[in-house]
């Protein structure tokens, strides 16, 4: 089964789903003749998830000093973004907060979660077993 748009000559819109590609057209409510409308995503290309929480203002002055249409923007956005998210998780990247981003982090960001006794007791004390002594 394929939904297609349709378009009759007397003008009016509507979607059928037809069991083939090679199917005939269905007639419109008017008794006129249609016609297939291509696809908007075959014309436009790829479709774009829009911006992601990384591309959000996070200062305020990237908020214009607290524009009010610009934040009422960003959160239509975000709250678009987050029914995309839930849709597809892969866009929402790795969502757990950073406990620890500069010195031996600074190249690696430590997020909640991550297992970093064993490279803590390294930049430590030099090894990662308690009963090794040098
Ligand atoms: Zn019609």
């Amino acid at each position: 089964m394929i939904r297609y748009d349709l378009k009759c000559t007397g003008g009016h819109r509507f979607e059928a789903v037809l069991p083939s590609m090679f199917s005939d057209n269905p007639e419109c409510e008017c008794g006129a003749a249609t016609a297939r409308i291509p696809a908007r995503v075959a014309i436009g290309g790829a479709a774009s998830p829009g911006p992601s929480r990384d591309d959000m203002p996070t200062t305020w002055r990237g908020t214009r000093n607290g524009d009010k249409e610009l934040i009422r923007s960003w959160h239509t956005k975000m709250v678009e973004r987050e029914k995309l998210e839930e849709k597809y998780p892969e866009l929402a990247g790795d969502r757990r907060p950073v406990l620890a981003h500069e010195g031996a982090f600074a190249s690696e960001p430590v997020r909640a979660g991550d297992a970093i006794a064993a490279q803590l007791a390294q930049e430590t004390f030099g090894t990662t077993s308690p009963t090794d002594n040098p």
